[in-house]
């Protein structure tokens, strides 16, 4: 059985008309919510089904998540970690779940990789009759810069890293690597393809340096054919050279792949003036409702607060975040007092570190905390389908 507290009617106003990501923001929600409710009330009883209904008007008609997803992608859409814009999303998402009245609203504290992407980004390639064209590239997170004055080599193209390591380090030493591994598009589940292409983004770099190259470009991570070229992290090995990453537009990848083909003499210059600068303090933000059975048994649903400075972090992820703080707001606005504590949790540095992820983990195992169940949202907010559990 449901349990309530300020019993309260709601009136159901007209339907509004919302653009669709709103309403798919909403829909998540509500999928957020119905997780939490098949584990907390497994023997749902008819009543259920009246509050079911009042959950589904209340959300669908009167839901918050898509106005507060503006004003975080509005006001503080550049927030990667340990920018301005991460210190007032902690700000705002704090003090909006405060005001909604959640029994409890901290703060995590860490400390977090601050990397900054500095100037536009520069790109071009010369043919060998000495012309020039542009490419659109946008640095790596994480990567260092090149010198000031750009990086120009002779560039080589390969699809995978096994076609990397038959070149070996005479073919590819004093070169720039450039990765061209399309997603697949055969896949429907599109995480797969990504999963499959964005090893080259991640770890392209140590194995090309490895063969002595002094630079890579990786195919933007994107099914479709642009001139958007998509940031995302890269990594470093201590004990291996460290060289400047980029990724280059997929319609940049499909023009320099064909210009190879006829021409291997074909020359690339980047520039980028990216660099890490010290870790800085940043923090989780949760929001708690308190379970009236079980206070110290908790779940969890959440999404990640930092988002790449290229744009808005409107899907990835302020829609897993807003969808969070949304659940705790349709039990406390419908009056659901749960069994179990209910967490709303906000991660930080999920994009280039994992530092708030890690940082919850160790706090819950030090405090020996039970978490029933937990769930993030981080695919986009879109038509929910469902949840994945990879197990090991
Ligand atoms: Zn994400």
């Amino acid at each position: 059985m449901l349990k309530r507290y300020n019993p309260q009617s709601v009136p159901v106003p007209a339907r509004s008309s919302v653009v669709q990501i709103g309403e798919t923001v909403a829909k998540q929600a509500l999928l957020f919510f119905f997780c939490l409710l098949s584990v907390l009330f497994s023997n749902a009883q008819n009543s259920d089904s009246i509050m079911i209904r009042r959950i589904f008007e209340q959300a669908l008609t009167k839901g918050e998540a898509y106005k507060n997803l503006e004003v975080l992608c509005r006001d503080y859409g550049k927030r990667l970690s340990g920018s301005p814009g991460a210190a007032g999303a902690v700000a705002y998402t704090k003090k909006l779940m405060e005001a909604y009245g959640f029994d409890s609203v901290w703060l995590q504290p860490m400390m977090v990789p601050h990397w900054v992407r500095g100037d536009q980004e520069m790109s071009f390639y010369i043919n060998s009759k000495s012309e020039k064209k542009p490419l659109t590239i946008c640095a790596l997170g994480n990567s260092i810069g090149t010198e000031m004055i750009g990086l120009q080599a002779r560039v080589i193209e390969v699809k995978n890293f096994k076609e990397l390591d038959s070149l070996g380090r005479k073919q590819v030493e004093g070169k720039i690597v450039f990765f061209n591994h399309p997603m697949d598009q055969s896949k429907i589940w599109t995480f797969e393809a990504y999963g499959e292409a964005v090893e080259y983004r991640w770890a392209g770099a140590v194995n090309a340096a490895k063969y002595g190259a002094v630079g890579v470009m990786v195919r933007s991570v994107a099914t479709s054919l642009d001139d958007y070229p998509h940031t995302g992290t890269m990594q470093y090995i201590d004990s291996i050279p460290k060289i400047p990453a980029c990724a280059v537009s997929t319609l940049d990848a499909e023009e320099l792949s064909a210009k190879l083909k006829l021409d291997t003499s074909i020359r690339v210059f980047f520039r980028q003036n990216c660099e890490m600068l010290p870790d800085v303090p940043s923090f989780n933000v949760i929001g708690e409702i308190f379970g009236t059975e079980a206070p110290k048994e908790f779940i969890s649903v959440g999404g990640h607060l930092d988002a790449w400075e290229t744009g808005t972090g409107a899907h990835d992820d302020g829609s897993g975040v807003m969808q969070s703080i949304e659940v705790l707001w349709l039990f406390k606005t419908l009056g659901i007092r749960p069994k179990h504590t209910i967490r709303a949790v906000m991660f930080m540095n999920e994009e280039n570190g994992g530092r708030g992820g890690k940082k919850y983990a160790d706090d819950a195992k030090a405090k020996g905390e039970k978490h029933l169940f937990a769930l993030e949202s981080d695919a986009g907010g879109f038509d929910p389908r469902g949840f994945f559990l990879p197990g090991r």
